[in-house]
């Protein structure tokens, strides 16, 4: 058996290491929270997870699983058509379309195999797609495997947006999907504006909401409720693994008909195992939590308005908006993989993000701020910025 493969991918992976793009995953050593445990025993204050509400260790939402557990079982050993779809599967779809504002919702294994599994089922050759350029890998791939014609616009262009949709116009079917909110950025999508385009166009609307469900909108249905959509976007995603509970799962909202037809044919739903019931019985709390605890969104929003003026008004460079992404700018790839292993001596632990996840020159460490974090916890980590840009010396966007 020839051992090629590997000393190329040896030799690959020490180039990446050479360019300090070689990314290294932490061992966390209990669960995940504000704060977490590393390996080492050390407790830093936790800025990179997507637990934007403080639900993945929540009592109730551990409580639920546990449950869950007991009446429903470990796994399903199925996928949903044959002998996987347990009473509360079906409860959270309708739990999830009656919150989103849709007719009806269906479950994946993640947002990625949603992602993955909407689009060749919906669009052929005699259709178009129209995607914004910085939309989710899973959109890309899931629109790859689509034989529909295939447009892109710049990041939030809709002068662009619009002359893609007058390219396709002889399409049967013109689909424009976007992200809610840009994940390395903290953008949010101009939705109403889009909405307002696909309309004039004769086009469909899908939006991946992974960052702003539970997040956005009065009452954190996500951006469609923050742009006075409620009803009048065609088709939603997201997923479970985030703000709702950070578990897994992901799922498409939209007419019963879309959801219909996505049950027949939506191939990460037909051959992949479904949700395990635990996680199910957990989300449906989840979402019961988002309805009866909107203090806690708007915690959520105070802490990322807080950190933002204290990172500005020490001198850091902060993309501006409103979302708990947010992203501090480091430039190049070392000064942010420097800058990210210099806050962890300093107690905070957050990740550097560099080319190609952002344009080159754009490295940033993407804080995300949870709603479990204190007011005294986030005190710390802007003075553990300013202790760090200390010791590194300034650079373009620090002090
Ligand atoms: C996180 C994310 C996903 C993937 O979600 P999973 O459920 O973890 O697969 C998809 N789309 C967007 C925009 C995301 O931010």
């Amino acid at each position: 058996m020839s051992r090629r493969i590997d000393a190329d991918l040896l030799r690959e992976l020490e180039t990446l290491r050479s360019q300090d793009l070689y990314k290294t995953e932490r061992l966390i050593a209990g669960p995940q929270g504000p704060v977490v445990r590393l390996e080492d025993g050390r407790e830093v204050i936790n800025l990179c997870a997507n637990n934007y509400l403080g639900l993945a260790q929540h009592p109730a939402i551990v409580a639920a699983a546990h449950a869950a557990l007991e009446r429903f079982g470990y796994g399903m050993a199925s996928v949903r058509f044959i002998c996987g779809t347990q009473t509360v599967h079906r409860e959270l779809e309708k739990a999830l379309a009656a919150f989103l504002g849709t007719e009806d919702a269906i479950l994946y294994g993640s947002c990625f195999d949603a992602n993955g599994g909407i689009f060749e089922t919906l669009l052929d050759e005699r259709d178009a797609v129209i995607s914004d350029a910085l939309n989710h890998a899973s959109i890309i791939d899931g629109i790859r495997l689509s034989k529909a014609r295939r447009y892109r616009f710049a990041n939030g262009n809709l002068d662009e947006l619009e002359e893609r949709l007058r390219e396709a116009r002889d399409a049967r079917r013109r689909l424009i999907v976007t992200d809610g909110v840009f994940s390395m950025d903290g953008y949010v999508a101009r939705l109403a504006e889009i909405r307002a385009i696909a309309d004039r166009h004769d086009a469909l609307l899908m939006v991946d909401d992974s960052h702003g469900v539970g997040v956005l909108g009065t009452e954190g249905r996500g951006s469609h409720e923050a742009s006075g959509l409620l009803g009048r976007v065609d088709i939603l995603s997201g997923t479970l693994g985030k703000a709702l509970g950070g578990a897994s799962g992901g799922y498409i909202a939209a007419s019963s008909a879309v959801v219909g037809w996505l049950r027949q044919r939506s191939r990460p739903y037909l051959f992949s195992n479904t949700l395990a019931p635990p996680i199910a019985a957990a989300s449906l709390i989840a979402l019961e939590i988002v309805r009866q605890e909107p203090e806690r969104r708007a915690r959520l929003l105070d802490n990322a308005r807080r950190l933002r003026q204290d990172l500005l008004a020490h001198g850091f460079e902060v993309l501006p908006g409103e979302h708990p992404i947010v992203p501090v700018m480091m430039g190049t790839a070392d000064r942010a993989q420097r800058f990210a292993a210099r806050l962890l001596d300093e107690g905070v632990y957050a990740v550097g993000f560099f080319y190609p996840v952002v344009p080159e020159g754009r490295a940033r460490i993407r804080l995300q701020v949870s709603a479990a974090h204190d007011r005294e916890t986030l005190d710390r980590a802007t003075a553990a910025f300013v202790r760090a840009a200390l010791t590194l010396g300034p650079e373009k966007g620090n002090p």
